[in-house]
């Protein structure tokens, strides 16, 4: 008529939004195939018609989104030959659709217009299985009833009691619900026996309201505004919609505009930086960027790692241009190298040293380490420093940690030996050494504070790590938590040290920097830096979730195996993952804070899977091993996403061994 080929758009939109969103049900996918959607529009809306999106009909009501028609069908789990009820008949689209399907369909509309002009729609493209009556559906239609199957398209507070009563034994009622009328759960309720039903939740959506007696008393929230529902339409509030609309897209990491993000972050004193696995590029290259700008743009004055302190003091060393001798052993040589001896790490390290030479040395910016598993280089850099400055107290030293040494190929062993081989703990030792170096800080700081910090900062972490390996045996939350805690405090001193109008920027993975309290971790009673952080500067933090769908990842199968480059699985459904992919678009930043983002909260609110891959990965295993609930508004400040990710680029061998000696990594 206009030119336009309706059926290849529907082919199209049902490939890529319905089948493509997970849509298994043939029969479904036939019924959506068969039925003309533009026949249910107004002449202008036409062209729009397989666009999957809700659209406003007569009335201020809406025609819904096909997928959510999809959806809401495949959960009647219809066979064929059934008798349905449909409440809320709108345009008679979804009609339709059941009629493929279903023997009989009864539909009842509260809007008179609307009814007689889907019947006469319906009437017109041949149906006559379609039954149409103008009535107040929260009622039902007690004349055909029992159904096999109730759908209702229309959001009420609760599911109304004469639906429920009109369903077969074993039928499936699909209704939206929720106290706030601007948004629901879609759930399905089956009727078990006479007198029990089961409820299961399906999705987050948005509805216009159910008005009727078993439904909310007014058409709107405030009976002056006029038309308040029109233009908000069922499919632009489910998730992903929100998301869609909600997201601030980029190209690329280097073009990304990070003008907004920053105005967000405003005078936040610390900016945590996560990650969701540990050897995935873009995550690494995002954070570098950020970085940048939050150093440059807003005078952040170090950044703190999850890596240890002495392999991070050495790229301090460097970036800093310090003059004391660096030390002489590798960074970051232990498992998993490739965290830290990466190229992206090295490009920004690079452009650190750079920057940093390029300002007076008090205005240098810091990178530091937060973690504790250097439990004997930090023994050997503070007998380095104590050889240097104070011999005689460095022969004390190295008797006190002499008792950790029979551990040093594996501190794992320490704990158990000590608990069940009647081995002395070295407890004391490392605690009197640490101390014995505070009370020292007056004669010690003078002669360098940047080298006492670094002295106090290893004797702090082989206390921790003591402890650490001793209570490992025990299990791991009470272990996890000494180490966030660990971090924690050395996030603080670092503050306090570089002064009270320092900031600091921090990378650990998202399951150290979102807060805990929004996760299944504190169920079992573990907290973590993201979580501690908020309790002590509360909005002065500001924390970013990184997350992706599909790619490769740079991990190990196992502790202490090789670095393997592993590809990513596809996001599980039910996860803030699977959300994000189906929102579409390769790469985005999601502002999660409120108030601003209201909607999008309330659409996120309820816990949802979320993947966590660190330095090994078992996708065969995924979803035991790498998923866990979560609330993800609550987790973070913001959200940032990449649907396809690339592994990170680890030192070949050869890099490793031609460095020059300057070179921070060490040889
Ligand atoms: N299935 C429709 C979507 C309609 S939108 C389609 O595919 O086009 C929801 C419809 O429910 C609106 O037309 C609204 O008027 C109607 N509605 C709201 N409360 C109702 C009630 N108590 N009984 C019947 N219809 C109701």
């Amino acid at each position: 008529m206009n030119g336009i080929d309706f059926s290849q758009r529907r082919d199209a939109m049902i490939e890529s939004h319905i089948a493509g969103r997970g849509i298994r049900s043939q029969l479904v996918l036939e019924a959506m195939h068969a039925v003309p959607r533009e026949a249910f529009l107004p002449q202008d809306l036409h062209e729009f018609a397989y666009q999957d999106a809700p659209l406003p009909i007569a009335e201020g009501q809406t025609i819904s989104q096909p997928y959510i028609v999809a959806l809401m069908t495949e959960a009647l789990a219809l066979k064929g030959g059934e008798t349905v009820l449909e409440i809320g008949t709108g345009s008679g689209y979804a009609a339709a659709i059941l009629a493929q399907i279903a023997k009989e369909v009864y539909t009842v509309e509260r809007i008179g217009q609307l009814a007689e002009k889907a019947a006469a729609v319906l009437s017109d493209l041949g149906y006559r299985n379609v039954h149409v009556l103008h009535a107040d559906g929260t009622r039902g239609w007690e004349d055909h009833a029992p159904y096999d199957a109730i759908v209702v398209a229309a959001g009420g507070p609760e599911v109304p009691e004469s639906l429920k009563a009109q369903l077969k034994i074993g039928g499936r009622l699909v209704i939206p619900v929720g106290a706030d009328r601007r948004f629901q759960e879609l759930v399905r309720v089956t009727r078990i026996s006479e007198l029990r039903y089961e409820t299961e939740d399906i999705a987050d959506v948005r509805f216009v309201p159910l008005v009727g007696a078993e439904g909310w008393a007014t058409p709107t929230d405030d009976a002056t505004t006029a038309k308040p529902h029109k233009g908000i339409t069922a499919a632009r509030q489910i998730p992903e919609k929100i998301i869609a609309a909600s997201r601030e897209e980029f190209d690329s990491i280097a073009s990304a505009d990070l003008e907004p993000l920053l105005r967000r972050i405003g005078d936040a004193r610390v900016v945590l930086l996560g990650e969701a696995s540990h050897g995935t590029s873009e995550f690494y290259r995002m954070r570098e960027r950020i970085s940048r700008e939050l150093i440059e743009r807003k005078g952040f004055s170090f950044i703190a790692i999850e890596g240890d302190w002495p392999d991070a003091a050495r790229i301090d060393h460097y970036v800093r241009h310090a003059t004391y001798p660096a030390s002489e052993w590798t960074a970051f040589a232990r498992f998993p190298t490739w965290m830290w001896r990466n190229r992206e790490v090295r490009d920004f390290v690079d452009w650190l040293r750079k920057r940093n030479g390029q300002v007076e040395s008090g205005r240098r910016v810091a990178f530091h380490g937060l973690d504790l598993y250097s439990l004997f280089t930090s023994i050997e850099s503070i007998l380095t420093y104590l050889d240097d400055i104070d011999p005689q107290t460095a022969q004390v030293a190295r008797q006190r940690y002499g008792c950790l040494t029979p551990w040093q190929a594996d501190p794992a062993t320490y704990g158990h030996a000590t608990l069940t081989g009647g081995y002395q703990t070295c407890e004391h030792e490392v605690v009197s050494m640490l101390s014995d170096l505070l009370q020292k800080h007056r004669s010690y700081a003078e002669h360098d504070g940047e080298r006492f910090l670094d002295a106090v900062q290893n004797a702090k972490l082989i206390a921790s790590a003591e402890q650490y390996y001793r209570i490992m045996y025990y299990g791991s939350r009470a272990s996890w938590n000494l180490r966030d805690s660990h971090m924690f405090g050395t996030l603080q001193n670092l503050l306090q040290f570089h002064g009270p109008e320092s900031k600091a920027i921090v990378w650990a993975h998202n399951s150290h920097v979102g807060d805990s309290a929004a996760t299944e971790m504190s169920a079992r009673g573990e907290y973590n830096i993201g979580h501690l952080c908020r309790e002590e500067f509360g909005n002065a933090v500001y924390s970013i979730g990184f997350g992706t769908n599909s790619g490769t990842v740079a991990a190990a199968s196992d502790w202490d195996g090789p670095m393997e480059i592993k590809t990513v699985r596809p996001a599980l459904s039910q996860s803030y993952e699977r959300l994000c992919h189906d929102a579409g678009g390769a790469r985005f930043q999601l502002p999660l804070r409120a108030p601003k983002t209201a909607d999008l909260i309330g659409a996120l609110s309820k816990p949802r899977l979320e993947r966590a891959i660190g330095v090994i990965y078992r996708p065969e295993t995924e979803l035991q091993s790498h998923y866990f609930q979560a609330v993800l508004p609550h987790q973070f400040d913001e959200y940032i996403w990449f649907d396809k990710t690339e592994a990170v680029s680890p030192f070949a061998t050869g890099e490793l061994e031609g460095l020059p000696d300057t070179y921070p990594f060490g040889l």
